[in-house]
């Protein structure tokens, strides 16, 4: 860059800073800079669109074009070259504007005797906020070194934007974080529920972006970068045995030692941006280029950039984690995302969740589902739309979030949570009655569950027993593999939980790891097709050391009281019978050891694969009770993967062939006297429930708040009557019975 352009952006950014020093109201302060960069640039026209709407861009200010249009020339994402710049988030830089695609000139502002064209967007954090414009009569292109000093000033604009440093006089120039906003994500956990933003990583506010000198300016990043390496090191020092935090770490350290990284900052400090503004330029750079690359491991990396980038931000502006804001005592959590430790440390005191990404499957999920709070999860750009404080709804049903609502929506979200709340009074009202149908069917209900989190719904939730207690829970959310007197504890307390809570039975399943169940401190398979890899009862057969020493720890929890067991995954009589081998091997050390033995031990196994549901008779004889894992067995009856959204939903529960499958296992069942139940995540949903209990599955296991509307639907059902309306559809030729059963629930009324 010639020294000449060089001192040239400099001035240029003095000159906005003591414009923005200025006490000016902001329209007035805004058309300044306009006619600053103009002058600087030696361009005839410098113009600021800024969104209106998610769609639209508004002419704000304007130095050469006519004033008249100012407020009143928009236009929409993707229209004229203004609206390309907008929607790639690319410069556009030509000498012939009209002769490029795209090209519309707005006649009123009277633009027709411009040529050349260069536009760069205003981009806060990854995210468009505007797009700024210079133009001139003479044809000609823009160098890189103007391209390069536009774009600082539109940084620039940016944080003034964010900073509110144009709102004032008028009302066309809103402050941003003000307006109600509706953000659409995925159900992580139901639920409703109203509340103030708290964030989990509150954001650095950058405020003095212009500095005048470079030399200081360098030499504090200098010295904050090495504090910040200094500091990586010493958490890579103590974090020897946590394999992913490893990982994470190293690429920290990849990044703080990246000579690009820091020398694209220094370049932009000796162009006149002050340390911390360095830094956010290249986060913002970052953060719009995760938001294009599609490859999982690339955008974790880019993402550990974001955070080094955040921890710099940290030192150079003195503003730690704890910026001084109090929790409020509706805490609604916002975050990129989180790890279940971090969760669970909140605890019950968060009204709702809402993750920026995150999955169904994830371990936060599993910790948010145990603790029975609202999540909404992927929901788009929450971490830089929400302030600290911000009111806020979360409609854990529908995966969506009302942030600043306007009084409208809080009515109707006021009166959809009373309606949930009269709801839950009624569930409550018939907790302590056993679920009988109008025919007069007993079906017991009995709840999942695999926290210490989850313990008082057995109480509170009127579940007559755990029918699923998922053990690998306790292995997710660690960081490091339990020990074998950590698990006895564990066990003790469900245990004895379950045994206050009036002698309720529990059945624990051994360990379901692989698939999507990866525990963070185990080697990663690389496998083409975790769910149809090596998982669950496969693994512990095959390495059984970690299957034995949960084994141990179960019967030493039990202290001689009766303890069920199942196997997860079981997809032959073989694999059954060696994991019941473990178990009596296991009993038989525990007896030569000392140890009190379970006076009765059940052990059980799930139906995950179709091709145990065809096992031999003999099988369903030996095994005392068999559980069909829905989710699973779902997934590969119609080979459609559960953890993929595209294909997730495409086959319906209440599909025939599913219903008739499910029968056939019913049947055998009954044959053999085989106490069969049903624990996937169907047992929870009312309607598929009583289609499940009309068949025959009279045991049904399920998440703890599902009970009280599924028992509830149940006693208004009679179970016979819609038998015969599921055959009627079956025989009609009907795909799914769904359409047949709403139709009949509804004449039932
Ligand atoms: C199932 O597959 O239905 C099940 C209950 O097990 P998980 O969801 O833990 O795989
Ligand atoms: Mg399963």
């Amino acid at each position: 860059m010639p020294d000449g352009t060089e001192s040239e952006s400099r001035k240029l950014l003095g000159r906005l800073r003591d414009t923005m020093a200025e006490d000016a109201a902001g329209q007035a302060r805004l058309d300044k800079i306009m006619h600053l960069t103009a002058d600087s640039m030696g361009s005839e026209v410098c113009s600021i669109y800024l969104f209106r709407d998610e769609d639209t861009l508004e002419l704000c200010a304007t130095e050469g074009l006519k004033k008249e249009a100012v407020h009143q020339t928009r236009m929409r994402m993707g229209e004229g070259l203004v609206g390309r710049v907008a929607r790639s988030g690319k410069v556009v830089n030509t000498a012939d504007a009209p002769s490029e695609r795209g090209f519309r000139y707005m006649p009123e502002t009277g633009e027709e005797i411009y040529s050349s064209f260069l536009g760069v967007p205003i981009q806060r954090l990854g995210e468009t906020l505007g797009v700024l414009v210079v133009q001139t009569k003479q044809k000609r292109e823009f160098t890189s070194d103007e391209v390069y000093a536009l774009e600082v000033v539109a940084m620039v604009l940016a944080e003034m934007t964010e900073l509110g440093a144009f709102v004032g006089d008028t009302a066309a120039l809103s402050a941003r974080h003000t307006q109600p906003t509706m953000l659409r994500g995925g159900t992580g956990q139901e639920g409703t529920t109203e509340g103030h933003v708290w964030l989990h990583e509150p954001r650095v506010m950058v405020t003095n972006l212009v500095a005048d000198d470079p030399e200081r300016e360098l030499e504090r990043l200098a010295t904050a970068i090495e504090q910040l390496r200094v500091s990586v090191d010493e958490l890579l020092a103590g974090a020897v045995e946590d394999a992913e935090q490893l990982e994470v770490l190293e690429a920290y350290r990849m990044f703080a030692n990246s000579k690009g990284w820091r020398r694209r900052m220094e370049e932009d400090i000796s162009r006149g941006l002050s340390a911390e503004a360095a830094v956010e330029k290249e986060q913002s750079a970052a953060r719009a280029r995760m938001s294009q690359v599609a490859d999982n491991y690339l955008r974790e990396r880019l993402h550990d950039l974001d955070d080094l980038s955040n921890r710099l931000l940290r030192i150079l502006t003195g503003q730690g984690k704890d910026t001084g804001a109090s929790m409020p005592a509706d805490p609604i959590l916002v975050a990129r995302n989180i790890g279940p430790g971090e969760l669970l440390d909140y605890g019950r005191q968060l009204r709702g969740i809402v993750l920026e990404e995150g999955s169904v499957g994830s371990h936060a999920a599993v910790v948010a589902r145990a603790l029975a709070i609202p999540l909404v999860i992927n929901a788009p750009r929450i971490t830089t739309e929400a302030l600290n404080g911000d009111h806020i709804m979360v409609d854990g049903d529908q995966g969506v979030v009302h942030l600043r609502p306007d009084d409208t929506v809080v009515t109707a979200f006021r009166d959809k949570i009373a309606m949930q709340a009269e709801a839950q009074e009624r569930y409550a009202s018939i907790r302590q009655k056993p679920a009988v149908s109008l025919c007069g069917k007993r079906i017991s209900l009995y709840m999942n569950a695999g926290l210490l989190a989850d313990l008082p719904s057995l109480e509170n939730s009127g579940a007559e027993g755990v029918g699923l207690f998922r053990t690998e829970l306790q292995f997710l959310v660690r960081n490091k593999m339990p020990s074998r007197t950590e698990l006895v504890a564990v066990y003790k307390r469900v245990i004895e939980a379950a045994e206050a809570a009036g002698g309720k039975p529990v059945i624990f399943r051994t360990l379901d790891i692989g698939s999507d169940k990866v525990l963070p401190y185990m080697k990663p398979t690389d496998e083409p097709n975790p769910a149809l890899g090596w998982r669950a009862i496969r693994v512990g057969l095959d390495r059984p050391g970690v299957m034995r020493m949960q084994l141990q720890a179960l019967l030493r929890a039990s202290e001689g009281r009766p303890l069920t067991l199942m196997f997860p995954f079981v997809a032959q009589w073989e694999e059954f019978r060696a994991a019941r081998a473990e178990v009596d091997k296991a009993i038989a050390t525990e007896r030569k050891l000392g140890h009190v033995v379970p006076e009765k031990i059940s052990v059980g196994t799930m139906l995950e694969t179709p091709s145990l549901a065809y096992a031999s008779n003999k099988f369903f004889e030996e095994v005392e009770f068999v559980s069909i894992g829905g989710n699973d067995l779902k997934q590969f009856f119609f080979a459609a993967d559960r953890e993929n959204e595209r294909v997730r939903r495409r086959y319906d529960t209440l599909n025939v062939s599913f219903l008739t499958f499910l029968e056939q296992i019913v049947q055998r069942c009954s044959a053999t006297g085989t106490p069969l139940s049903f624990c996937g995540e169907d047992a929870g949903r009312p309607i598929e429930a009583i289609c499940l209990a009309a068949i025959g599955l009279h045991r049904l296991s399920m998440r703890p708040a599902s009970i009280g509307p599924v028992k509830s639907l149940i006693m208004r059902t009679d179970l016979d009557a819609l038998y015969d309306v599921i055959c009627d559809a079956r025989e009609r030729g009907e795909q799914s019975v769904r359409g047949a059963v709403m139709e009949y629930m509804r004449w039932q009324g």
